[in-house]
């Protein structure tokens, strides 16, 4: 374990640091756009990679996606990634344990059970359930969503990609698309219910899309241990899920100055990490994600937690901590 004496820090990454400016949350974000660009950058990059090599499937549990990856049959493991990412908020282990329960209602498994749905009949199987702002009512009105798509149209991925346009950088005018679609398939039950509309954010709206841009994730990368369900989107197109924990790392790595967590924050940080890999820009999501999931970047953490985060070089509260 490295002590406080022992933290080593190249001048690159100290200048830039001390280059930050400013009140708030913007004192603690490096500038990238000094001199010192390019050699953070490069420190940034090896550190992310670091991140990447540290978590490995093992580090899955308890994320949805481990949920997600106990059905085998990928029109099942399609259904249960889209109620997976949409219901991913709050502790992942109460996350999973109410996800378990909602497959457990689903006799059939989630796509049989999705193609069978009718509202009546989806919310009798599925009284009782709740994940904190919602309950099985929702989840029948999303699953009589879900069977209208598959029904009229054949799939999902076809209906999210009548909205792809040719030189998009990211998916952002498709969701913009396919979000009012699939309200549009129940749009009386949509505006009834108060937090149903929480389920099915736009970028329209300014959201960020975590879940939704979670979902594409799962179904669109084709590396561990995403499930590469969906061919016809490359990962290129792909935006980082953000939410508050993976947007507070973010800001202390410096790829965002912003303060809110919205649509625009994801485009941005998802732009500076395809300086890193164009190709594939969000594969560092699910390293990044584990920091806040496993509580390895508490908010209060300690110089002794940072010594051992393979972020710390790039980190300003690292260097903060280390300095004070
Ligand atoms: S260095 Fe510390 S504060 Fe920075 S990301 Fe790692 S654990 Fe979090």
């Amino acid at each position: 374990m490295c002590r406080r004496n022992d933290v080593h820090r190249p001048a690159a990454v100290a200048n830039a640091l001390s280059a930050t400016t400013g009140a708030g949350t913007d004192r603690m974000v490096p500038d990238l756009t000094t001199e010192n660009r390019d050699s953070v950058r490069s420190d940034l990059g090896t550190a992310l990679e670091n991140l990447c090599n540290a978590y490995d499937e093992s580090a899955l549990d308890p994320d949805p996606l481990f949920v997600v990856r106990e059905f085998s049959d990928p029109r099942d493991q399609e259904i249960a990634a889209f109620f997976s990412a949409l219901f991913a908020y709050g502790n992942a282990r109460i996350i999973a344990r109410n996800l378990r329960d909602l497959f457990s209602r689903m006799p059939g498994g989630p796509y049989g059970f999705v193609t069978a749905s009718h509202l009546s009949s989806g919310a009798r199987c599925l009284t009782g359930w709740q994940h904190r702002l919602h309950t099985g009512e929702d989840v029948a009105i999303m699953s009589s969503i879900l069977a209208h798509v598959l029904r009229r149209h054949g799939s999902l991925e076809r209906v999210f990609c009548r909205g792809l346009r040719k030189g998009a950088r990211d998916v952002g005018v498709a969701l913009e698309a396919f979000v009012p679609f699939l309200r549009e398939q129940e749009r009386h039950e949509v505006e009834r219910r108060r937090f149903f509309r929480h389920l099915l954010p736009s970028p329209a709206d300014g959201s960020a899309c975590k879940r939704l841009n979670l979902f594409l994730r799962w179904v669109v990368r084709r590396e561990s241990p995403d499930l590469g369900l969906w061919r016809t989107v490359s990962p290129s197109l792909l935006v980082l899920p953000l939410d508050t924990h993976v947007a507070r790392i973010c800001k202390q790595i410096g790829l965002t100055r912003r303060s809110t967590v919205d649509w625009k924050m994801a485009v941005e940080v998802t732009r500076k990490l395809r300086h890193f890999d164009p190709a594939d820009p969000i594969r560092f999501d699910y390293a990044l994600s584990r920091l806040g999931i496993l509580g390895h970047c508490p908010l209060k953490t300690d110089i002794n937690n940072c010594s051992r985060c393979p972020l710390h070089i790039s980190c300003v509260i690292f260097r903060e901590r280390g300095l004070s």
